[in-house]
């Protein structure tokens, strides 16, 4: 390990911890070595000169790139979260067991719990997904990047907010939690069942990759599946028949002339025709045919379904089956700000979490891709920046916006 990866810079707070630590082992390893190896372990021994001035080369570094791809290495593809959630409920209870916190199961679905940990009365929770797209791969690094599946969607998220919540424990502080839930990549199961089970708090940090940027806002979802109905023909005699195929290809035609709304905040709407399927085969006219279509919503979407409607009139079937609203979040002092195209559990909490902030290390073009990574210094910033933030709300009692 030593060697393998650049260590982030520790806070005061931390090094002091680490410092008092090291003290206490090398009291205990100065009585209990053999006379003739005592002192040799000071060749390795971390001290707050070494940190000022070098990057770290030997020091106790193992928290967020060991427990970022341990995370990635336990499989936790969407509905089989199970055993990554019981490693997590397994580490959070021993730190929660160490500073007087208290640790539950949220069940979301049977075999399906989200976790949440706090320390008093939460105002602040940290929270993401312990879910992945598949397919799964296991993690590797070198010496910038952590790679694997989830390693920045969003198991990086998570080994930066534990790291957070220890570095805010070493401070003293309380009235915060940690929320981490099932089946965001699907249907945001887990945001659901905790939506109807709020515990108080305030204030939502919400972690996907968005470059440790703050989202001012996300674009929205609406997505339909088209159908379009025929009669089998000949094809040497189409006009015994009718295409369905014909009539999808008229209707996706007119679907892709929309006039799509744009927003000064979220930009402009987009639309995905994902799917095309239907026929039988070349000679036959087609008696079925279906399409899914998804726009990328910046506002009310009530336009963009009567124009889906009147493509559709007569000739076809829309049917909507899935609708996320687009969302617009507040500023808070000294962030950088974007705005994301993605969506995220943020409208399923419906606010029962408190106002929600949105914010994550790595970036959203490799999630889900099977280049994922994230950047070790990135890791390190979202650190710095859940705990300053998780202090900053708790300190000021509101966002800055
Ligand atoms: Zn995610």
């Amino acid at each position: 390990m030593e060697g393998r990866s650049k260590a982030c810079p520790l806070s005061s707070v931390y090094v002091s911890g680490l410092l008092a630590a090291q003290k206490r082992m090398e009291r205990y390893r100065e009585a209990a070595a053999p006379s003739h190896l005592r002192g040799s372990f000071l060749s390795f021994r971390f001290s707050e000169k070494d940190d000022k001035r070098k990057t770290g080369q030997k020091r106790p570094r193992m928290h967020l790139f060991e427990l970022t791809r341990a995370l990635v290495d336990i499989e936790s593809t969407t509905n089989h979260e199970k055993n990554v959630t019981d490693y997590l409920f397994a580490r959070l209870s021993e730190l929660a067991g160490k500073s007087n916190g208290q640790i539950q199961r949220i069940s979301a679905e049977p075999g399906r719990d989200n976790l949440f940990a706090s320390w008093g009365e939460p105002v602040v929770t940290l929270s993401t997904h312990m879910d992945t797209v598949p397919p799964y791969f296991a993690s590797g690094e070198d010496e910038q990047f952590i790679f694997g599946r989830g390693a920045c969607d969003a198991k990086g998220i998570i080994a930066a907010m534990v790291t957070a919540t220890e570095r805010l424990l070493a401070a003293g502080t309380r009235n915060f939690g940690l929320l981490l839930v099932v089946g965001e990549e699907r249907n945001s199961a887990g945001a659901k069942a905790a939506a109807a089970s709020p515990r108080g708090a305030r204030f939502l940090i919400n972690g996907e990759p968005t470059e440790n940027q703050l989202a001012l806002g996300s674009k929205g979802a609406l997505r339909y599946e088209i159908t379009a109905k025929g009669r089998l023909a000949h094809s040497a005699y189409p006009e015994l028949g009718h295409s369905a195929i014909h009539t999808l290809l008229d209707v996706l035609e007119e679907i892709r002339g929309i006039a799509l709304p744009e927003d000064p905040l979220l930009g402009r709407s987009t639309l995905n025709i994902g799917t095309i399927s239907g026929g039988r085969a070349p000679n036959v006219v087609a008696d079925q045919a279906e399409a899914e279509v998804m726009f990328r919503t910046v506002g009310d979407p009530s336009a963009l379904r009567q124009a889906v409607a009147s493509a559709v009139a007569g000739r076809a079937e829309a049917s909507e089956v899935l609708y996320t609203p687009a969302i617009r979040l507040n500023k808070l002092d000294g962030l950088p700000t974007t705005v994301v195209a993605f969506t995220t559990d943020i409208p399923t909490f419906r606010g029962a979490w408190g106002e929600p902030f949105l914010i994550g290390p790595g970036s959203i073009h490799v999630a889900h891709t099977a280049e994922e990574r994230v950047a070790k210094k990135e890791l390190c910033d979202a650190v710095e920046i859940y705990t300053r933030m998780t202090t900053q709300l708790l300190t000021t009692g509101r966002s800055a916006a």
